[in-house]
């Protein structure tokens, strides 16, 4: 919407290219690893060397179907393969495998959802995803000073799933949300590693303006901004972007269908984008079918087998966190964005505990934190769910505070190996923590009612917060007296009384 500071509407849709989580190259066995040395990993297949036949790597479109299901596609039963053609160094046998008139998947839709609420829900379509071999890679020898080019074929022929989105994201901030939603549920599913640094998932947005005036609305030409590789980089990117077409469109003007459709690239360091080559028109690529490849139906099974491999996805794991363990939207967010892993180890811990908010704070507060200062993984964190929920169900039962729970966490991290239950209870008879009986905290409370008149009169008075005031001097008397049981039984005493 057009806002004070910003009197125009962005519109922006996103391409997506993701790398499969398959071991083999999409129509050859060649493997995929990444950063093996340069032109070990190729064969006369992914060289469309002449008389090389491609076959169809089945574990691929598998994975691909995965994506087209949780991303509510209509699943086309036939699909065929298409050549475009382009000369590029990077792809030697002058065209990529792609599909392009009958994509495997159409039609379909991602909803984002800040639990924050700093923008509302929004759903975006999904136009098609389809699957297509990815190029090569050139480095140039700039450094060296000599213009040397060399090429690395070991990606040529990796698998990639495409997904276009409608134009239906309006801001930058959206479009980042939307992209880590989209990641996490690809991770989810197994489908992708996601991994950015590797080049697993590049991303390309086409952003433009709605500028409202007196007779409708004036469209600015759409921008391309290609290859971004990292979610920081594109809101960063859109945000400039959309700030350089409103001053351009101020000077000049110029609307939708009057320019050629643009193409810029993104500068992290100068934080700009720039103009690069006019963009070739689907025509300019002289698409046509590969006469190499079968056409692929996909039957009724494929897809009820694709569905049975998927898991649950994250939209729904939020929903099913909330209602299992009465955990707000926001928590199980948090808890699902970290990934499946973090996923069941807070299920064990709140399972053993019986109870997810203390489950829910001690994961957060301190086992995420810890592992976000420390790094690493959870399944490498030193404190597992076992010995976590022995912890938290002891300070739940009122054996002892929180703060000698932190203390107890604090030494379990210490011990150079993964704690048990049993280093729960050791770490515990170590700090003296002794239950104090109900007896004697009835007279450590008598006490301090007697040394504290001021206390005592505010309670009558009706401010029951004033009970707090006697937990620190409690504490002091006997460092295992549970705060929560002071307070309660010094109300009970002052209005017995
Ligand atoms: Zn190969």
């Amino acid at each position: 919407m057009p806002t004070a500071a910003a009197p125009y509407t962005t519109v922006i849709g996103l391409e997506v290219h993701v790398q499969l989580l398959t071991h083999t190259k999409l129509f050859c066995g060649c493997p995929t690893d990444f950063g093996a040395p340069p032109n070990t990993q190729v064969c006369p297949v992914c060289l469309g060397l002449p008389g090389s036949l491609p076959v169809l790597n089945r574990r691929a479109f598998e994975l691909a179907l995965r994506a087209g299901l949780a991303l509510e596609c209509r699943i086309a039963p036939f699909t065929k393969w298409d050549r475009k053609n382009y000369f590029y160094p990077d792809l030697p046998k002058g065209y990529q495998i792609s599909q392009f008139d009958l994509p495997f998947a159409t039609d379909g839709s991602l909803e984002v959802v800040d639990p924050r609420g700093a923008f509302p829900p929004r759903r975006v379509g999904i136009i098609r995803v389809h699957l297509e071999e990815d190029a090569g890679k050139s480095m140039h020898d700039e450094a060296a000073g000599t213009g040397d080019s060399r090429i690395d074929l070991n990606r040529a022929g990796t698998p990639l799933v495409e997904i276009v989105s409608q134009p239906d994201l309006r801001s930058p901030q959206e479009a980042r949300a939307w992209l880590t939603e989209l990641r996490l549920l690809l991770v989810y599913l197994g489908v992708s590693d996601c991994n950015m640094q590797e080049g697993s998932l590049r991303v390309d947005a086409n952003v433009n303006l709605h500028v409202p005036r007196g007779d409708g609305i004036a469209k600015t030409p759409i921008v391309e901004i290609k290859n971004m590789n990292s979610f920081r980089s594109v809101e960063r990117a859109l945000a400039y972007e959309a700030a350089r077409q409103w001053e351009e469109w101020q000077e000049t003007g110029i609307e939708i269908g009057k320019a050629p459709k643009q193409t810029r690239g993104w500068d992290d360091a100068a934080g700009v984008t720039r103009a690069q080559r006019h963009k070739e028109e689907s025509s300019d690529y002289r698409y046509f079918p590969d006469p190499d490849l079968v056409p692929v139906t996909v039957s009724d099974a494929d897809v009820a087998a694709a569905r049975g491999a998927m898991g649950e996805p994250p939209t729904a794991l939020r929903r099913a966190l909330e209602a299992r363990w009465g955990i707000s939207a926001y928590d199980a967010d948090v808890i699902v964005n970290q990934g499946r892993d973090v996923v069941a180890y807070y299920e064990t811990v709140a399972g053993m505990v019986g109870a997810g908010k203390p489950a829910s704070n001690w994961l957060q507060q301190d086992v995420l934190r810890t592992l976000n200062d420390r790094g690493g993984t959870i399944a490498e964190f030193p404190v597992g769910p076992e010995a976590l929920a022995d912890l938290v169900g002891r300070v739940a039962r009122g054996e002892f505070d929180t703060a000698r729970g932190r203390e107890i966490f604090a030494g379990l991290l210490t011990l150079g190996r993964p704690a048990t239950p049993a280093d729960v209870g050791t770490a515990v008879a170590a700090l003296g923590i002794t239950a104090v009986s109900d007896d004697d905290l009835v007279e450590l409370v008598r006490d301090l009612l007697a040394a504290n008149p001021k206390i005592v009169a505010d309670v009558k008075g009706g401010k029951e917060q004033a009970a707090a005031g006697l937990i620190g001097q409690a504490r002091k008397k006997n460092p295992n007296v549970n705060p929560a049981k002071v307070r309660e039984t010094a109300i009970a005493l002052i209005r017995g009384s």
